[in-house]
């Protein structure tokens, strides 16, 4: 059978996972990044990996090398600040799925990762990288556009979209923290935006710091003495702030979701061109490496497809992705608006769910396992 020619447009970790994926199928893939290896490094980010994603890492014969350059973590404290709740989600809170690990979680740089993934493609026989698009769309069997949030294939397939902003703003940047238990993260709920400390080391932390608009913009005019002060009043179990070593990135956020497209069924968006919710929680990534492997999976699948199936890929898609999506959008949208802001008639039902999370361990437990493995369950039956 001859193989199929598929184009891969944006090589950021969607489109980069994507790509090593169709590779491992012996898929002849075309990979499309403006970018230079040294420029798609350059974000100062740190992606939260839950134990879905670690599964489908192992599945794609990448979990090994990335876990070396993840670290891991084996607590994570949820706290209303406002309340001053909290509940500690511990390894014995891993339901049955994941019993053999003693991590919760890992966190990776992007530079780390990306590291990594432009390594394995790079030494790839499969995939062809080009800066420009020189392809004729004509020559492929399926186009895969990752190209993003502000994908600009997604306006040129003309495909219908839906976004609102937040009001929300967010700075992220590199920290060291002194005196926080070890190997634990937090995610912290203030009247202003969540607050989230992922652990990169033993003592070096990506700091994700959410507020109003104005709030983060009188942020990034500080200096770093003045900011570290202003996060030493916000951090807690006593948690000291010594320096910030990265530089400061700001991010606006938004909840956005695309309709298949249904004029072209080989034409498909994947990952953040199709999709974004708020990061609270740390699923955007996760969510798109889900993506990733339910494309791979029905592309390997094709031959053995219905003709209707084939005829709607991008809708059968679509629908299968969906449950999961929208639910991240509800989710983290119900996360951002019930537990960020000062409204007292709230409070006594947020101290309810901190007291049944506390002491009922089965609502903590089935809380984090939807978080940690995404409401779908997947099988993870032979990938290629
Ligand atoms: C502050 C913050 C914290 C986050 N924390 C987490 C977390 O802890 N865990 C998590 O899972 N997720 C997290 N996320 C979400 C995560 O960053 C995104 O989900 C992820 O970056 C999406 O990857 P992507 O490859 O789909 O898109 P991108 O990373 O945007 O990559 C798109 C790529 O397409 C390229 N491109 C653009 N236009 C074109 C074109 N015309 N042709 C070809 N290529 C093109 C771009 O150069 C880029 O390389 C966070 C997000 C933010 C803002």
């Amino acid at each position: 059978m001859i193989k199929k020619n598929i184009k891969v447009i944006g090589s950021g970790p969607t489109g980069s996972l994507l790509a090593l994926a169709l590779a491992l199928n012996k898929y002849n893939v075309t990979l499309i990044e403006p970018l230079s290896d040294s420029e798609l490094l350059e974000k100062d980010k740190g992606y939260a990996v839950t134990q879905c994603t670690r599964k489908i890492f192992k599945e794609l014969d990448l979990w090994r090398s990335i876990q070396k350059s993840s670290f891991g973590f084996t607590s994570l404290s949820i706290i209303d600040d406002v309340l001053s709740q909290s509940v500690l989600v511990r390894d014995n809170d891993l339901t049955m799925l994941n019993n053999d690990q003693t991590d919760i979680g890992w966190v990776v740089e992007h530079k780390l990762l990306m590291k990594l993934l432009i390594n394995k493609i790079n030494d790839n026989e499969y995939i062809n990288k080009l800066n420009y698009d020189t392809t004729d769309d004509a020559d492929f069997d399926f186009i895969l556009a990752c190209d993003g949030k502000e994908s600009s294939t997604r306006k040129k397939w003309q495909i219908k979209y839906f976004k609102g902003l937040y009001k929300q703003k967010c700075i992220s940047f590199k920290a060291i923290l002194n005196g926080a238990p070890p190997k634990r993260a937090y995610e912290i709920f203030k009247s202003e935006g969540p607050l989230a400390l992922l652990p990169l080391s033993h003592n070096i932390y990506q700091i994700i710091w959410f507020s109003s608009e104005s709030d983060t913009n009188l942020k990034l005019e500080m200096t770093h003495k003045k900011l570290l002060e202003k996060l030493k009043y916000e951090l807690p179990d006593n948690i000291i702030p010594e320096k910030i070593t990265s530089k400061i990135s700001s991010f606006s956020l938004a909840k956005a979701f695309a309709l298949p497209n249904l004029k072209n069924f080989k034409n498909i968006l994947v990952g953040e061109s199709a999709h974004s919710f708020h990061p609270v929680g740390g699923q955007g990534l996760n969510s798109c490496i889900r993506d990733v492997y339910e494309i791979s999976l029905m592309i390997n699948n094709y031959e053995n497809l219905s003709k209707i199936n084939r005829k709607f890929l991008s809708l059968k898609y679509f629908l299968n992705r969906s449950l999961d999506i929208i639910s991240l959008i509800l989710f983290t949208e119900f996360l951002v608006t019930f537990f960020s802001n000062k409204i007292i008639f709230l409070y006594p039902l947020r101290y309810l769910i901190f007291f049944l999370m506390k002491k009922i361990p089965f609502i903590r437990i089935y809380i984090f396992s939807v978080m940690t493995d995404s409401i779908k369950r997947y099988t993870f039956k032979k990938f290629n």
